[in-house]
Order: structure tokens, then sequence, then C-alpha cells
């Protein structure tokens, strides 16, 4: 008597959804904002320039070198990355307050961020967007410009290592279809917003 019981951790774990480049990632989560837009999803600083239709704020907080190198300089980034050029990080403190809240927060980030992530949030759930098949993959990563064929042939044998990182993660989802990979993907989020010690 006396002793109140610990109260249920009902912090939500994070869900990060990563996978080869040319999967698909960001179609899911465009798909997603556009289906379920009370998920929260991270949006990244980057050093990218803006493509058209990419609003600040929405897409990503697009920052200059500079302003790049003082988030990382204050701790503001929870994880960052280079990628094809170009810097990535996913901002701290909104993520940590969303969680603290109970709610489901999704990151979509490149394979070495989902590493970091790992390291920095051991509770967190990373989920691999795999490619339908290799011969899909392949089809998405060449028929999607004017690429020179040096250019292909780099992007498809970083996409053989990039398969291979499977294995680290906890759950694979299959890109057969945006519906699908997206319902899945939520199912997912809410499993992991239920008490921390039942999954
Ligand atoms: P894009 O330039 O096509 O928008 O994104 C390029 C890559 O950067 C994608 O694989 C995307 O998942 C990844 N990315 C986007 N935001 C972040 C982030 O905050 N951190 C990391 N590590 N990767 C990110």
């Amino acid at each position: 008597r006396g002793t109140s019981p610990v109260p249920p951790d009902v912090r939500p774990r994070l869900t990060v959804l990563s996978g080869p480049s040319g999967v698909g990632k960001s179609t899911v989560v465009a798909h997603m904002r556009k289906v379920h837009p009370e998920v929260w999803l991270s949006v990244s600083a980057t050093t990218r320039k803006p493509r058209p239709g990419e609003r600040n704020g929405v897409h990503y907080f697009f920052v200059d070198n500079d302003e790049f190198d003082k988030l990382i300089a204050n701790g503001e980034l929870l994880e960052w990355a280079e990628f094809a050029g170009n810097r990535y990080g996913t901002p701290r403190r909104a993520v940590l307050e969303r969680l603290d809240a109970g709610e489901p927060v999704l990151l979509e980030i490149d394979l070495q961020g989902a590493r970091l992530v790992r390291q920095s949030m051991s509770d967190a759930r990373l989920v691999f967007l795999a490619p339908p098949s290799w011969d899909e993959l392949v089809r998405r990563l060449t028929g999607r410009g004017t690429e020179a064929p040096e250019v292909i042939e780099r992007r498809l044998s970083a996409a053989r290592v990039e398969l291979a990182a499977e294995s680290e993660f906890d759950t694979t989802l299959v890109n057969t279809s945006v519906e699908d990979v997206s319902r899945e993907l939520l199912a997912l989020m809410l499993q992991a917003s239920a008490r921390r010690d039942s999954s």
C-alpha cells in the first residue's frame, strides 16, 4: 500500500522506413501524407535544392551548408547522412516531442540514417522497403530518366549492396502496391504505439 504501480510505458516506438534508393520510399510517404494526414511525418532538413512542387517545411526544411553545419554543431539532429552529394538530417526535438505525446512517428530516411537511429534509439522499429524483384528495381532505376549508362551502372551496384541491408531490419515490406504498403506500414505504426513491452 502507498506505492503506486509503475505507470505503463506508453511512449510509442519510432518507425523508420528505409530501403534501397529507387524502391519507392518517397511515393509511399506521399501516399501516406494524402490518405492519412493525421499521421505525423518527420520533416528532414536538407542541403538539396527544392524540386518543383516541393515546399519548405512540408517536404523538407531547405537549408544551406552553413545552416546544416549549425544544426549538427548544436546537436539538433537525431541523425544525418550524406546522400548523392547533399546532406539530409532528422530534427531531433520534434520527433521526441511527438513520441513523448504518445503519437506514432514515421521517418523516411536512407540506410545510413536508419543504422544511426538504431544506435541512438534502440527501440525504434526499422522497416525495410524491398522491391518486388531485382528486375523491377533495375527497371525503376534505369527508367527514371536520361542518365548515362555509367551512372546507371553505379546505381545498380549501389542497389546490390543496399539490398543486402535487409537482414539488419526488423521487418520487410515488399513494395507491390503503394496502397498495400501504406496500409501495412500504418498498421505497424499503430502496433508500435501500443505498450512497448507487448510488441
Ligand atoms: P531525395 O533527395 O530523393 O528527396 O532523398 C534522397 C534520399 O535521402 C532518400 O533515400 C531519402 O530517404 C533520404 N533522406 C531524406 N531525409 C533524410 C534524413 O533526414 N536523413 C537521412 N539519413 N536520409 C534522408
